[in-house]
């Protein structure tokens, strides 16, 4: 088992990347902190990971206040004994969000309080229960759009995942010599919730699949198995990466027919 005796915490457990990583987690050994605003889905995924005889706890937080990003972590604590693994996974993408003409001040607020401010709280509160365990990783979900631009805008997305990107790469040069490692994992596009209830036509979704190389979504399984491997030990040299998890969409400029 790849994290036996870890305790980790992830933030948006409820669906999609949150939910495969922490059942994933569960497996290789971890005990799990599964952390969302929405109980029904939190519940079920901590309920699913204790019936098959793992470990977890469900804590609701909204990652956007302070005092939910300080309880989540102390509730780690309390209940594991540490923290050694903390996901910030958490984000929205907006249906309003829009270029920099349509998109609306309350949108690009809200996005940005969820997507970034959630990282900086999570650390705020996450770094020292990782310093009190000796060091640890930390994952903080970015996405292929920090390193791209796209013609179909969401720009308080897309600066959102950049700035997750930019505060990953100070976050991990700041802690290296702590034992503390901070990995901006960067997913394509994902056949999950928050994507597919955009492109809900066969059109858009080809519109999108046309620039990625492998010609299909992303899965969230896929995406937990790289937050897997940026959790264990087996990342013991891998600091302040933009892990690109994309299925070639940065690395292509034409892709095949
Ligand atoms: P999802 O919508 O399936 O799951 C997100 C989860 O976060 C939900 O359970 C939701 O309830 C929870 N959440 C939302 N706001 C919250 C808040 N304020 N506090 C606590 N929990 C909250 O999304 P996903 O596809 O699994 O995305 C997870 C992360 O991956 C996000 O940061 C997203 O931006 C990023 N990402 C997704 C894609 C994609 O194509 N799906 C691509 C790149 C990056």
């Amino acid at each position: 088992m790849r994290l036996k005796d870890k305790t980790a915490l992830i933030t948006g457990a409820g669906s999609g990347i949150g939910w495969q990583t922490a059942q994933l987690f569960a497996r290789e050994g971890a005990s799990v902190v599964a952390v969302d605003i929405n109980d029904n889905t939190g519940m079920a995924c901590v309920a699913e990971i204790n019936d098959s005889g793992g470990s977890a706890l469900y804590v609701r937080a909204d990652v956007s206040r302070a005092v939910d990003c300080y309880n989540m972590i102390a509730a780690a604590e309390a209940n594991f004994g540490k923290l050694d693994i903390l996901f910030n996974n958490a984000g929205i993408s907006h249906a309003e969000d829009d270029d920099a003409v349509n998109t609306s001040e309350a949108v690009w607020d809200l996005t940005m309080s969820v997507n970034v401010k959630s990282v900086f709280l999570g650390c705020k509160y996450g770094i020292p229960a990782l310093q009190r365990a000796g060091g640890g990783s930390v994952i903080n979900t970015a996405s292929f759009v920090a390193v791209l631009g796209a013609a179909t805008p969401q720009l308080a997305y897309t600066a959102s995942k950049g700035a997750v990107l930019a505060m990953s790469r100070e976050l991990a040069a700041v802690h290296a010599r702590e034992n503390i490692r901070v990995n901006a994992l960067c997913p394509g596009p994902l056949r999950t919730e928050l994507l597919m209830k955009y492109l809900d036509t066969e059109e858009k979704r080809q519109r999108r699949l046309v620039h990625i190389p492998m010609g299909r979504f992303g899965e969230a399984d896929e995406i937990a198995k790289a937050a897997l491997y940026l959790a264990s030990d087996e990342s013991s040299f891998v600091t302040g990466s933009t892990f690109l998890v994309d299925g070639g969409i940065t690395a292509a400029y034409v892709t095949p027919e």
